[in-house]
């Protein structure tokens, strides 16, 4: 099997293509390293079945490189984190818009099945107890940069709903709740690896708003198997499912979570949104995910929990010096 990724060196994209490589695919990546990293990739970059190709999803060219003779394409390549977006709002629509069509086009051209990642961001702030996928959208303004982003992934998605109506492209969109695990980076706001470094540096653990907004974490080695047995199974194509965490906390109790399993001495601050974000930033108050669809399709049973994944983010060589972290889970979840 001949597998392309956009956005292979990313968080999620490095772990996925980890994944199609021990499972004996052909990889081909392309990726920007704007969000993504080479390191993300430092156990595979010398794999024989794995090509690389430095480039932006804005490039048919590029895209053809790696797309052309694929028989499938996993595309995550996206301007991602909350202050990525707020700070580079014409970067992020172009990336995520005509990035997106540009991929779709080249997998209709290639004749290769096509899993697009989304996001839970394109609920918007619809708190309800759970989403299954066809819930409302509730989003604010499109000119308050979160939203402009929720408002990408939607047109996003409704060009590749309209790439499997008008054209028959066999494509499948995730959306993705709060996935986490080694290797995501604070840099751009991920509130767990941002805690979890802070606990480990012992500094403050920031938390923004009342903390009381609460979110489903999932953990990268659940939802990635997922993903795949999404875009193998023909039922799943022309629709969307939801991949996310299985419980729900608040942001307050992560960072008391994070300070406890990981023995910190740090203490909690809170700090205001316009402080984090800037004027105008709206947050969503509870996003849970309805995984009903991604249960009955191929399964998905996000078993890892809270504290596994606070762990494996601590013990990730990029949040502190190796040496200090290895061995971590062993002391941690002993007994
Ligand atoms: N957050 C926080 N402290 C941080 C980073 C984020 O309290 O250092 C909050 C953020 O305001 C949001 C939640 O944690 O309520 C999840 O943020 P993230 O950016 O990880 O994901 P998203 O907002 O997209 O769900």
């Amino acid at each position: 099997m001949r597998t392309a990724v956009t956005g292979g060196a990313g968080f999620i994209g490095s772990h996925l293509v980890e994944y199609l490589l021990e499972r004996g695919d052909d990889v081909a990546i392309i990726d920007n390293l704007s969000t993504g990293r080479l390191e993300n990739l430092q156990a595979v970059l010398e794999h024989p079945r794995l090509t690389f190709v430095e480039g932006t999803i804005l490039d048919r060219g590029a895209v053809d490189e790696v797309v052309l003779g694929a028989d499938r394409v996993f595309h995550l390549a996206a301007a991602v984190g909350v202050h990525l977006i707020v700070d580079h709002p014409l970067d992020s629509l172009r990336t995520n818009i005509h990035g997106t069509e540009v991929v779709l086009d080249a997998s209709l051209a290639a004749g290769a099945t096509l899993l697009m990642a989304s996001t839970s961001e394109i609920y918007g702030k619809n708190a309800a107890d759970s989403l299954p996928e066809e819930s409302d959208r509730i989003l604010g303004s499109p000119l308050k940069s979160r939203w402009t982003y929720a408002a990408a992934k939607g047109i996003d998605e409704a060009f590749a709903h309209g790439y499997w109506r008008e054209f028959g492209l066999q494509v499948s969109i995730v959306r993705l709740f709060n996935t986490v695990g080694p290797r995501q980076t604070g840099r751009y706001g991920m509130v767990v690896p941002n805690l979890v470094g802070q606990a480990l540096r012992g500094q403050p653990l920031t938390v923004f708003g009342d903390g009381r907004q609460t979110r489903c974490f999932s953990y990268v080695g659940d939802v990635v198997p997922a993903m795949v047995r999404i875009a193998e199974n023909r039922r799943g194509r022309g629709q969307a499912v939801n991949l996310g965490g299985s419980f729900e906390v608040s942001i307050l109790d992560l960072a008391r979570r994070i300070i406890e399993v990981l023995g910190s001495d740090s203490k909690i601050t809170l700090v205001p949104y316009a402080q984090a974000y800037g004027e105008g930033y709206e947050d969503m108050r509870r996003r849970v995910p309805d995984n009903t669809k991604a249960r009955r399709l191929v399964g998905f049973d996000p078993a890892t929990t809270l504290d596994e994944i606070i762990v494996s983010v601590a013990e990730d060589s990029s949040m502190a010096p190796a040496a200090q972290n290895a061995g971590l889970a062993d002391q941690l979840l002993a007994g």
